[in-house]
């Protein structure tokens, strides 16, 4: 099985830990980090539904924790009662998450039904004109090297 099968395989499997009692809508996700460790995670709701997290943000929060700070991959795979059928493209909010660990140009984002079925995307793609970690830093710099660019 190559990296990409594997991915998906850890997407689709991390379906079944999924807590979601008020969507039925069970999903899993599992990120490739540079070091080559796969680490997945799956949506848990809340009954103050704000409390609920994503499956691929809680992926990405796993392998932060574990140490990881580059995340070269993502795959997701989710469905009512966690049975598969449609390919679940990721929120809004996982996608500038994503953002905060990975290169858009060259980070994968794999929505897949099946290792075999799924749809590739780059980060860059599904977030475009994004705003991310080195956007701050060109303007911290530039406001040391201009301390009085802002009072021109
Ligand atoms: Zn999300």
């Amino acid at each position: 099985m190559d990296d990409t099968s594997t991915l998906i395989e850890t997407a689709l499997q991390m379906t079944q830990k999924s807590y979601a009692p008020y969507s039925n809508f069970h999903v899993g996700a599992a990120v490739l980090a540079a070091s080559g460790k796969i680490y997945g995670g799956a949506n848990v709701e809340n009954a103050s539904y704000g409390g609920t997290m994503c499956a691929e943000r809680s992926a990405i929060f796993q392998a932060v924790n574990a140490g990881e700070r580059r995340i070269l991959a993502v795959a997701v795979a989710g469905g009512p009662k966690g049975v598969v059928t449609d390919y679940c493209a990721p929120c809004g909010l996982c996608r500038q998450v994503m953002r905060e660990f990975g290169d858009p140009k060259t980070m994968k984002v794999y929505i897949a039904k099946s290792p075999t079925d799924y749809r590739e995307y780059t980060l860059e793609q599904l977030l475009p004109e994004s705003f991310g970690p080195e956007s701050l830093e060109l303007r911290a710099a530039a406001e040391i090297e201009k301390p009085s660019a802002l009072y021109i």
